[in-house]
């Protein structure tokens, strides 16, 4: 069985323990990673917090280790990709567009100009506004995206000046353990520091006197405590937390045109992406017709374990996820649902649940209420628009929302009513590194992407010189 090694100060490192990695589609292990004790954590932030000070000092050198970090990710995407499928589930032509997608944030922020301001300029001062790194950033990232989502982190952080110590989730740490070592081949020893470990190793990182900052993606119970270990040391914060992403179809929907679409902005990666569709509202006249469209998409979507090059959906990915799952599903069921496709487990010794479209529920069930985070969909009928968008907005999430019409301007005009990060038109999931992405209420406190992602890293220095 592989075993991986950590990222610290440049050096691949193993630990006193291990702890075993399984794979969601058939329960074997897939390799051990390592438990990083308190005495490896402090290397890794010390050798973070001594890196920084060359590292902030030279913008052109760091955009050039940016682009050799792109290549270097590009040219080990056979390396990377099959061990994300294998500890994450996903298929692999979706693991490969992982890694390349890393390699892409990488080269954004790699170009990304940020102008200085002036904003006086007269015969008393010349002032100037610059934006300074914060220093050394603990990163923490969750099972789902554990590559994008931490290069959604590593690409500005590095690229503004800041070193990092990350650690990704402890159901899916290989893929982000192998991407650190192709990182360090051309990363100074100590900018990015990659540790594994149980869930005791988030507290000690955002503990840690060292880090300035905590960039955290993850759920929203994580995301209130990370909140509070930060505050005792006024850390800067970024979190980026659950979802329970509305889909509203307008009455002049063309169900054809849009149904695949709408299918895999629920179901891509088994349910499993914070940004998700996770409840449908439809018109109650267009309600039958919706239904079964996506039930048809639910039952001809091919389940299987990601490294067959013929699946569309692998597993969920780990055995808690897959009990929540069920328990949403059952309790829809119990209170008058109906699963018009799929509706439970696949036995096996996989986690596996089957693509499952759920009618017959309101508001107020579990599964329209909650973060199912999983491959069931609840389609709920609506009276009248208004009645669409107060049910879509009465939630304590609010990262995204979609609304799906033949009239653009129309379904416009109801997106910019859901209180959300990022309201799509015909479309979900259409995510871009120049494009910011956060979300109201519970889901995000900070956003990340583009220059907005950037600034997140940095705080501001005015340089005031005086004239006279
Ligand atoms: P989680 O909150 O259980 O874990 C996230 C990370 O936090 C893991 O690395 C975990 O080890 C670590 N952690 C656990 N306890 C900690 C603590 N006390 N202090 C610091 N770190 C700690 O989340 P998960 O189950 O891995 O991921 C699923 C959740 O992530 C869903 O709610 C999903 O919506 C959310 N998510 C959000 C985004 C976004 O960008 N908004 C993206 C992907 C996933």
């Amino acid at each position: 069985m592989p075993s991986y090694t950590m990222t610290i100060d440049g050096e691949q490192v193993r630990a006193v323990d291990t702890f075993d990695v399984v794979n969601p589609a058939t329960g074997d292990t897939v390799g051990a990673a390592p438990r990083c004790g308190r005495d490896d954590l402090d290397r890794a932030m010390r050798s973070a917090a001594a890196a920084q000070v060359g590292w902030s000092r030279d913008g052109e050198f760091r955009r050039k280790a940016l682009r050799d970090v792109a290549r270097e990710l590009r040219e080990s995407i056979e390396e990377i990709a099959p061990v994300l499928t294998a500890e994450q589930g996903k298929p692999l032509r979706e693991a490969r567009h992982e890694v390349s997608s890393t390699a892409r944030w990488c080269e954004y922020y790699a170009d990304l100009e940020v102008p200085r301001e002036v904003i006086q300029d007269d015969d008393r001062a010349f002032v100037e506004v610059f934006r300074r790194p914060l220093g050394v950033v603990s990163a923490i990232t969750p099972w789902n995206f554990p590559l994008s989502l931490a290069a959604w982190k590593i690409a500005p952080a590095l690229a503004s000046g800041n070193t990092m110590v990350l650690k990704p989730s402890p159901f899916t740490p290989l893929s982000t353990l192998l991407m650190g070592q192709v990182m360090a081949r051309v990363l100074p020893p100590g900018v990015l520091n990659v540790v594994s470990g149980g869930d005791e190793l988030g507290p000690w990182m955002t503990e840690h006197p060292v880090p300035r900052k905590i960039s955290f993606t993850g759920s929203v119970a994580t995301g209130k405590r990370v909140a509070a270990a930060a505050a005792q040391d006024l850390k800067r914060v970024t979190l980026e937390l659950g979802g329970n992403d509305p889909a509203i179809l307008l009455d002049d929907v063309d169900v054809d045109a849009i149904a695949d679409r709408l299918f895999w902005g629920a179901f891509r990666n088994s349910g499993q992406v914070c940004t998700a569709i996770k409840r449908v509202y439809v018109p109650e006249r267009r309600y039958d017709e919706v239904v079964d469209a996506l039930a048809d998409r639910a039952r001809s979507a091919r389940l299987g374990n990601g490294l067959d090059e013929a699946t569309e959906l692998g597993p969920v990915n780990n055995r808690p996820q897959l009990q929540r799952v069920q328990d949403l599903v059952r309790d829809a069921i119990a209170r008058g649902g109906k699963a018009v496709a799929g509706g439970n487990t696949i036995d096996g010794p996989g986690f596996f649940f089957e693509p499952t479209i759920i009618r017959g529920i309101e508001d107020g069930t579990r599964l329209v209420d909650e973060e199912q985070f999983g491959p069931a969909l609840p389609v709920i009928p609506y009276r009248d628009l208004d009645d669409a968008i107060a049910r879509a907005n009465g939630t304590p999430f609010g990262l995204s929302a979609s609304v799906w019409g033949s009239d653009p301007i129309a379904a416009a005009e109801v997106a910019t009513q859901i209180e959300c990060g990022t309201s799509w038109i015909n479309t979900h999931l259409a995510l871009a590194p120049h494009q910011p992405f956060g979300g109201a209420k519970w889901s995000s406190i900070g956003v990340e992407n583009g220059r907005w992602g950037l600034d997140q890293f940095t705080e501001l220095q005015v340089l005031h010189r005086a004239r006279g």
